[in-house]
Formats: C-alpha cells, sequence, structure tokens
C-alpha cells in the first residue's frame, strides 16, 4: 500500500508526522493532491485544547488547496486535473437551517479535520456527502495554490460584514491584528468603510502592511476608548468587531460603539473561558446589538476567491511563511509568538 506524510493531531499539544495510507478514491467522490493547507488559528487552538467532541488522533487542517488526482465512476461534475479549492464547513441539507439556505448554522454540521481527514497531508479524499455538502471550488485561473489556500479564512471575514451589513460611510474598529483582523480592514475598505481603526498588540508592524486609517496599540484598553471615541466623531464607532480569541476585550468594544451601534463577536474563544461579563446598562440605555457571526453561507468560498483574484484582499500580504508537515507545532509557534500573519504547510517540502 502506497504511503503518504501527514501530521496527525494526537492527544492536547501533541502532533507527530507519520505515513498513513494514500487514502482510496470514493465511487461517489474525488482524491485531491494537497499543494498548500493554512495553519488557521483554530487549528492552533484545537492543538493546545483538543478537537471538538475529543476526536483524536485525526489529521487536522481545512484551509486547503490541490488538483484532483482522481474521481470516482459516479462522480461527473470534476475531472482529473481539476484545480480546486476546499473549505471545511459540511452541512446535512435536511435540518430546519440548512432548508432555509443558512448553511453554517446546521443542526449537525462536521468539519474538515475534525469529523473527516484534513489538510495536514499529501492526499485527502472526499467522499460524496462533502461534495454535494461542502465547498469545493474551482481555482481561478492564473491564482496559484497558496492563494487559493488562503480564501478560506476570507470567506468567513465577507460574509461577517454581508451579514452586519458594513457599509459607504461606517467607522469601522477592528479589534486584533491577526490575519482575520487584516482581512477585515481590507473587506470594509472594499465596502466603503469612511474610517477604519485597527487595535492590536503583538503584530501591529505586520498589520501596518494594509494601510488602516488609524493603527491603535491596544496594550492599555481604557486610554484607547476615549481616543476611539475621539476618532469617530466624539460618539463612538457605527460598528466595532472583536476579532481575537478572548472575551475580555468585548466590555472595551461596548464601551467604544455609538448608540444603537454594533458590536460583532467573530471568532471562537476557548472554552474555558467563554463566559463574557458585559455591562448590561451600556447595552440597554445605548440600545447596542451584540451580534454573533460564524462561517459563511455556500456562497462563501467562491465570493472570497473572487475577493482574491481581484486583488481587493491582497493574499500576498498575509503568507508570511511556509513550513513542512514536520513543522507544523513550529508554524503554530510563529503564529502564537506574533511573527507570521498566515503559515501555510506545503506537504511537499
Ligand atoms: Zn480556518
Ligand atoms: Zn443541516
Amino acid at each position: 500500500m502506497a504511503l503518504m506524510k501527514a501530521a496527525v493531531f494526537k492527544d492536547i499539544g501533541r502532533i507527530e508526522t507519520e505515513g498513513r495510507p494514500i487514502p482510496a478514491c470514493p465511487d461517489d467522490g474525488v482524491l485531491i493532491k494537497i499543494y498548500a493547507c493554512g495553519i488557521c488559528g483554530g487549528d492552533v487552538r484545537n492543538y493546545h485544547n483538543g478537537l471538538k467532541g475529543g476526536i483524536k488522533n485525526q489529521i487536522m487542517g481545512h484551509e486547503i488547496a490541490g488538483q484532483i488526482v482522481k474521481t470516482g465512476e459516479n462522480v461527473t461534475r470534476f475531472q482529473p486535473g481539476d484545480r480546486v479549492a476546499l473549505a471545511p464547513d459540511v452541512s446535512c441539507g435536511e435540518c430546519w437551517y440548512c432548508k432555509r439556505g443558512m448553511v453554517n448554522l446546521c443542526s449537525s454540521h462536521k468539519m474538515l479535520g475534525t469529523h473527516f481527514p484534513g489538510g495536514y497531508a499529501q492526499y485527502i479524499a472526499l467522499p460524496g456527502e462533502v461534495l454535494s455538502h461542502g465547498f469545493i471550488e474551482p481555482i481561478p485561473e492564473g491564482m496559484s495554490y497558496d492563494h487559493a489556500a488562503f480564501a478560506e479564512t476570507a470567506s468567513a471575514v465577507i460574509a461577517c460584514q454581508d451579514y452586519n451589513n458594513v457599509s459607504l460611510g461606517d467607522r469601522v474598529v477592528i479589534i486584533g491584528d491577526g490575519p482575520v483582523g487584516c482581512l477585515h480592514v481590507e473587506v470594509a475598505r472594499a465596502r466603503g468603510a469612511s474610517k477604519i481603526i485597527l487595535l492590536g498588540r503583538e503584530k501591529l508592524e505586520l498589520a501596518r502592511a494594509f494601510h488602516p486609517d488609524h493603527l491603535i496599540d491596544n496594550s492599555n484598553p481604557g486610554e484607547v476608548v476615549q481616543k476611539v471615541r475621539e476618532l469617530c466623531g466624539g460618539i463612538g464607532a457605527d460598528i466595532v468587531i472583536c476579532a481575537v480569541p478572548t472575551v475580555a476585550i468585548q466590555q472595551q468594544a461596548i464601551d467604544m460603539v455609538r448608540k444603537r451601534g454594533r458590536v460583532v463577536i467573530y471568532g471562537g474563544v476557548p472554552k474555558k473561558n467563554e463566559i463574557s461579563s458585559l455591562n448590561s446598562n451600556s447595552i440597554h440605555y445605548n440600545e447596542i446589538m451584540v451580534l454573533g457571526a460564524f462561517s459563511y453561507p455556500s456562497t462563501g468560498l467562491s465570493d472570497a476567491l473572487c475577493a482574491i483574484a481581484s486583488g481587493k484582499i491582497t493574499a500576498d500580504k498575509y503568507l508570511t511563511a511556509k513550513v513542512s508537515l514536520e513543522d507544523v507545532a513550529k508554524g503554530m509557534e510563529m503564529i502564537e509568538n506574533g511573527g507570521a500573519l498566515k503559515v501555510l504547510i506545503d506537504p511537499w517540502l
């Protein structure tokens, strides 16, 4: 049996590279040779806290780009040689939410890299269930695999600003200077925001390349609130997007938004610290809307590929490092210590 290299999540804090059989191509699915897979902030969180449902011994990774090398005999939609980008979510197609088109909220939502083997490997086989209810999109002509692998990260940012209607003239504050925060800057600009303020800590210098109107060190959140309110006409921002994996920052967002403004909680936080304490009176008297945003609709991945192809999202600026499958843990460290925005795995290094 031919083997491939894969980086496998063994248990909390332990990822090991091992030889695994190249998966067989399902009759109703495809076999893909992977050329790039991004390391997601969510992967780093799962590495430290465990996969959903306590799943172990799984190949992680879901920001995948590659080329189809085999198609099952029942598959007509794809051909060997097709270049494709993948995103992780697989919906059921039958629940209350799926029937209404809200596939990201599916009641029995599954993911590549958790419920199915993911992209930290040289090959991935997708069963028919993923072809019909997951995300697999052709890579636009001329786009590299690296750029295509970045599309998944952008998908949820585009969807978040769409759901929450960031629009012409909005003064937008983004808390978080990771790749997601920087994406929010680019997407807000594309949607016509009049002022974009990015608050961050570790990656401020990297975030500068995305040219927010104001880039502010958020090491002292109390002082920053006043400054942001002043920059937003003295009344506060129209919308504040929290793109850091901590609840501590959410009250700051409430304090910086204007009356009847929107605070969006973007991105998950570690389960052991998921309870937030917010000033209820601020929300009540100021009619503040506190909203969640998760994942994307079925058009999400293709929207992101278009935004990258058109240059509205400058994928190159995010891709600061590339590692081999043996160095996945090192790649995660680079993300955590602020040295890199997006780290890609090249499984053939
Ligand atoms: Zn991701
Ligand atoms: Zn469903």
